[in-house]
């Protein structure tokens, strides 16, 4: 019997895969043996991202893409099969955040966030679904604790990471048919760029993580690396429209 965790073969688009928690999934899809392709605007992470990559598993490529841009979210798509000839993972996980009062948001701001987490999603989703569909694929899209919980500092990105768990589920009952599994992950206080900007600008963040996490402490990209590798494989053929928490028990936590 083949391993349920196998991806020889198979080829996976990580948006964000350049670093923090992207590049923590392609790590463990590259080793599982997944080629991929790696999307991000900073082109000297992408370089480096991808050198770490293609010693891991059996291809990689970097196409810079601004996931904000439905053009260029296109030409990623077209990218990846010029490349590989196939796409069966698509990992919408690139992200940002704005923290501030909910009052104090410019619509610029709002709409850069929503754009960021959410409607790229929707724009990849859009693009890479008939390339799914003529193997059955798998999405994986990335949510939040503030898919879950409230807080007062990020009402734009709690907005967005709501949103992603609730397009996951419609996404997964429309393709079920085409074989294509959708699935989301809620990582728990994961030490990136992201949350290193977070520690500075909110004070206490880092003691409340530690005091609320059972695990006692901060999660790491490579926590996200096994995860990834299930909701791709053969191994979640059954799972579909479900979020996950992988957060050293955070949301377990009265
Ligand atoms: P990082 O800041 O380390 O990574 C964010 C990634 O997104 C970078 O690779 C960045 O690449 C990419 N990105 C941002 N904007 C764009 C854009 N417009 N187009 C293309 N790529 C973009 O943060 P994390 O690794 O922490 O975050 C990854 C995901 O995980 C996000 O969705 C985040 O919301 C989510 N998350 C993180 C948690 C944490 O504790 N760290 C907890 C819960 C969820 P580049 O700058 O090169 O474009």
């Amino acid at each position: 019997m083949p391993s349920p965790f196998d991806l020889t073969g198979r080829v996976a688009i990580v948006t964000g895969g350049n670093g923090g928690i992207g590049l923590g999934m392609a790590k463990g899809l590259a080793a599982a043996g997944a080629a991929i392709v790696v999307a991000g605007r900073n082109e000297t992470k992408n370089a480096a991202a991808l050198a770490e990559l293609s010693k891991l598993g059996p291809g990689a490529e970097a196409i810079r893409t601004d996931v904000t841009k439905p053009e260029e979210c296109a030409r990623l798509v077209e990218g990846a099969l010029q490349r590989f000839g196939r796409i069966d993972i698509l990992v919408n996980n690139a992200g940002t955040n704005i923290r501030k009062q909910p009052q104090a948001y410019s619509p610029e701001e709002w709409h850069l966030v929503l754009d960021t987490n959410l409607t790229s999603a929707f724009l990849l989703c859009r693009a890479a679904h008939a390339a799914l569909k003529v193997r059955g694929g798998k999405v994986i899209n990335i949510g939040s604790m503030m898919s879950i919980f409230g807080a007062s500092f990020a009402a734009a990105y709690a907005a967005s990471k709501g949103g992603i768990v609730q397009y996951t589920k419609a996404l997964a009952t429309a393709w079920a048919p085409d074989k294509i599994q959708v699935n989301a992950v809620l990582p728990g206080w994961i030490d990136t760029d992201l949350t290193r900007q977070g520690r500075k600008e909110i004070a206490g963040l880092n003691e409340r993580v530690l005091a609320r996490t059972p695990a006692g402490r901060w999660g790491i990209p490579e926590d996200m690396a096994g995860i990834a590798v299930f909701l791709a494989a053969p191994a979640s053929d059954f799972v579909t429209g479900a979020a996950i928490a992988v957060d050293g028990g955070y949301a377990i936590q009265a």
